[in-house]
């Protein structure tokens, strides 16, 4: 047993030492085997056998391993686990290391670091949401963020302000973010807020100079100024994000689309919490389902699907861009027949730009290229369609990006067979009669036989000796062979020319040809020639695709557009969503206005939806109050749902609307502890109240429920009060505010910008009912005791309640002093039943801790034992 490594293990040190913070997958045959803590870690992450094999430094060495076939599985689980992945692989054929010595060990290299962020693999990745990944590097004051989902190759960038920072990383949602070493305390908390990994990187990586002359070089241009004015910051962050990609795809740069700035003023401001609260892209629980876009998701292919998230997460402020974009959905709602043809025809239509990638990474295969020779025809298709209507502007535009690659797809068509297999190293996806070295090679693989016994009759018809045959055998191979009786006409010219003397054998004479050799070694290589001929055509074809890709980037985007505008279509017609008017104004009148999420829950129980208008264009500002339960926070988020809907250039569910383009919104709705950042739920309400007063322009769009429930009465309504009060003079945008302090409701009769409104209920043999209307006015009273009794409350407390209620209302009517008064003289004990327990002299505390055996108490119950105990002195 020796202390020094194997060398083996050697080998794996020295790779391993590249790679610290990552699990290095060793490829060892059929398996990827992981050593040392790797072993220890992904043992656990993955579930699987941990295992020894011989010492290093005198201790064992621990291991685990996972087949290669299906590593990717392990791969997604690691990676969903927050790890990082370096792959290492086998560089030549174990025999190559033997030919060099016994002790000579394979040649690995590392030739991948998987990450959140770099994912490519259709396995591995979300078809319909985007998996990006961003960079923010700092230049002096200046912060820039960049972003690239490296699965489709489009690249962003973006100046942000530290403020900004935030909200464009909920907006993006990306998996992980770079950041240059030694910043990392700065943003860890935007960047996990929002679900990402933080990566960090050597600060040289974002050096805006050298970054420069590389982004040149790649994009093939003497200066950026092609693609826009980039600030040093957004450079910078452009250079760090190119760094890592060619760090961890060991060079093998993904295709990336020439860098697009993006303009904050140009989108929606929404940030993290609201889009939390709102429920853009996910439910509050995580997952999609439940969430805005779950509902609205009318789209077909998963580019569409994608681009449906992407405008959903960034509305537009720019009037153009949202008139375009409802022109189009406009164009094929009146047009629901050809809405139907498109969406059919996109049903044919594959991925074409994650096709696209794989390839460019040569992690593409023959289905990759059949993919999108399919979706160039079926695009034909689309724009001959489009061909026989007229369309607006938008979808002219888009319509002819839908054709332009007849020679490439002649080329695909004529060399790949119908329905190509999976991987390139099988063989037999290329087409018959595309090229005539490989059919020849897979004719003579095929049909050996056929081939020889071909030959046999032509050598028959050239000697007349019906009696040749071709033969066989593990000595000679193939072999002519003839009676005896022909020997010597065999032997003699012409024949001899062409036919040479291999055996004789008591009553046969063997021949062999220069062409029957020359066949022999190509059937016996014909198979492997076959192979060979495809790779290089595949590598071929592959290159042929990759020359369009730019082009065909733009055909994936067009495809896109039609889905999201024909899915967008149908989705108004299927729910009768209308077309809102948008303009410059400050606008917000909602007329019928319904919530997408909960209209589509409550139409699962049967239960019809009120629809509800909302006016904020001569008062900006309504005060909403009503019971718990009545439909308040539901009414304050349709409203904002729907401008949201408006702006990325959707109908929106509503019969009527006019917007004046909202620029930001906020919502406060609903809180929950913040635990884990040691907030409580009052101080986050009062974190992000705080923002909304520092940031909402008066364009902006606020919703605040109930703010201020968090604390006592008195503090909640004076924090509700002063921030109305700071809405309506400084920020003066438009808002929706709901409370349950109806002393709030004077309010309007002070500030020319405040309504009151309230959700309507009716009281009914004691009961309420919720009728869910929305009218001008105030709500007379709570409702609250009847909703807790709803809600299966004790009848004892329910009545004890309404007691106190009473009590206290009437002190209320009576002024202040009344009030304490009344409070002091509740009967103390009307909540307890009419029949009292026997009298005893021992108290209370003390009768219940006779019960209480102390063996059987969890701390838990411990505790709540001592809070009782508490109450009952
Ligand atoms: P609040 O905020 O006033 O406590 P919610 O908005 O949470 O009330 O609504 C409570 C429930 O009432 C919802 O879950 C929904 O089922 C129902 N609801 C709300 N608004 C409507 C409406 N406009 N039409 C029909 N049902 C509604």
């Amino acid at each position: 047993m020796s202390d020094t490594a194997t060398p083996m293990m050697a080998q794996y040190l020295d790779l391993k030492a590249g790679y610290p913070d990552a699990i290095l997958f060793y490829r060892m045959g059929d398996f990827y085997e992981m050593f040392f803590d790797d072993a220890v870690q992904a043992a656990a992450a993955l579930d699987i056998a941990l295992t020894k094999r011989g010492k290093h430094l005198g201790e064992d060495i621990a291991m685990c391993g996972v087949p290669v076939h299906s590593a990717e599985g392990y791969l997604l689980t690691l990676i969903r686990k927050g790890f990082r992945v370096a792959v290492c692989e086998q560089m030549e054929d174990p025999a190559e290391a033997k030919k060099r010595g016994s002790k000579s060990v394979v040649k690995r290299d590392v030739v991948r670091l998987v990450t959140p962020g770099t994912l490519t693999e259709d396995t591995l990745l979300d078809a319909r949401r985007h998996n990006f990944l961003a960079a923010i590097a700092q230049v002096r004051d200046a912060t820039a963020l960049a972003w690239v989902d490296i699965s489709t190759g489009a690249l962003r960038v973006m100046a942000c302000s530290a403020v900004g920072l935030g909200p464009e990383l909920a907006r993006l949602a990306p998996r992980e973010v770079l950041v240059a070493d030694g910043t990392e305390a700065e943003f860890c908390d935007a960047v996990t807020e929002n679900g990402a990994s933080l990566t960090s990187l050597g600060r040289a990586a974002f050096d805006s100079t050298q970054g420069e002359k590389r982004l040149c070089a790649l994009f093939g241009v003497g200066s950026l100024d092609a693609f826009g004015t980039f600030s040093r910051a957004e450079v910078a962050a452009l250079a760090g994000m190119v760094e890592y990609l060619e760090i961890t795809q060991k060079g093998n740069l993904p295709l990336l689309r020439p860098p697009v700035q993006e303009n904050r003023d140009a989108i929606m401001q929404i940030d993290a919490a609201t889009r939390r609260s709102l429920e853009l892209t996910h439910a509050m629980g995580g997952g999609r389902s439940g969430s805005l876009l779950d509902a609205i998701d009318r789209t077909v292919t998963a580019a569409g699907a994608r681009l449906l998230e992407r405008r959903l997460s960034s509305p537009s402020r720019r009037l153009d861009v949202i008139t375009a974009r409802q022109e189009a959905v406009a164009a094929l709602v009146d047009n629901p027949a050809l809405t139907g043809d498109l969406r059919d025809m996109l049903r044919g239509v594959h991925d074409l730009d994650r096709a696209l990638s794989r390839l460019a990474l040569d992690r593409g295969g023959p289905r990759d290229l059949a993919a999108i020779r399919n979706t160039i025809g079926q695009a034909l298709r689309l724009h001959q369609t489009l061909t026989a209507v007229d369309l607006p502007d938008t979808l002219v535009r888009v319509q002819n990006d839908l054709v332009g690659h007849d020679t490439l797809l002649a080329l695909l068509e004529a060399a790949l067979v119908a329905e190509p297999p999976l991987l390139a190293r099988d063989g037999g996806f290329i087409a018959i009669g595309y090229d005539e070295a490989l059919d020849d090679a897979r004719k003579l693989r095929d049909e050996g036989r056929g081939v020889i016994a071909q030959m046999q009759a032509d050598f028959i018809a050239q000697t007349g000796i019906n009696a040749l045959k071709i033969k066989h055998n593990n000595v000679l191979g193939y072999f002519i062979e003839t009676t005896s009786t022909h020997a010597e006409r065999m032997q003699a010219p012409p024949l001899s020319d062409t036919f040479i003397h291999r055996q004789t054998t008591a009553n046969q004479v063997r021949f062999t040809t220069v062409e029957l050799n020359e066949i022999e070694s190509r059937i016996l290589n014909a198979g492997g020639e076959a192979l060979e001929i495809e790779k290089r055509l595949y590598a071929s074809l592959s290159q042929a695709v990759l020359a369009s890709h730019a082009a065909l980037g733009q055909l994936a985007r067009a495809l896109a557009e039609i889905d999201l505008a024909a899915a967008l279509a149908h989705l108004a017609r299927q729910e009768a969503w209308v077309r809102p008017v948008i303009d410059d104004s400050r606008a917000f009148l909602v007329t019928g206005g319904r919530h997408p999420v909960v209209e589509e829950a409550l139409r699962r129980t049967g239960t019809p939806f009120v629809a509800n208008d909302c006016d904020l264009t001569e008062t900006p500002i309504w005060l909403l109050t009503g019971p718990n339960m009545a439909g308040k926070s539901t009414y304050l988020r349709q409203n904002a749902l729907i401008a949201v809907l408006a702006q990325m250039g959707a109908f929106v569910p509503v019969t009527a609307a006019r917007i004046g383009i909202v620029s930001q919104i906020f919502s406060r709705v609903g809180a929950s502890d913040d635990l884990a950042r040691g907030r409580s739920t009052f101080m986050v309400e009062m974190v992000e109240t705080a923002a909304i007063l520092n940031q909402a322009d008066d364009r902006a769009l606020v919703i605040l429920d109930e703010i201020g429930r968090g604390t006592a009465t008195y503090d909640g309504l004076s924090i509700a009060w002063a921030t109305l009060e700071h809405l309506h003079d400084v920020n003066r945008c438009r808002a929706l505010f709901a409370t349950h302090y109806h002393e709030m409701s004077s309010l309007s009769a002070k500030l020319a910008g405040v309504d009151n409104a309230t959700v309507s209920v009716k009281e009914w043999d004691g009961d309420v009912i919720f009728l869910h209307e929305v009218r001008k006015g105030t709500a007379d009273r709570s409702y609250g005791v009847q909703v807790a009794r709803l809600a299966g409350l004790p009848a004892a407390v329910v009545a004890r309640a309404k007691v106190v209620l009473d009590a206290l209302e009437k002190g209320e009517r009576e002024g202040g002093a009344a009030r304490r008064a009344v409070i002091d003289d509740l009967p103390l004990f009307a909540a307890i039943p009419p029949t009292p327990p026997p009298a005893s002299r021992t108290s209370a505390v003390e009768d219940r801790l006779r019960d209480v055996l102390p063996d059987d108490l969890t701390p838990k119950d411990a505790l709540s034992l001592v809070y009782e105990l508490r109450g009952l002195l």
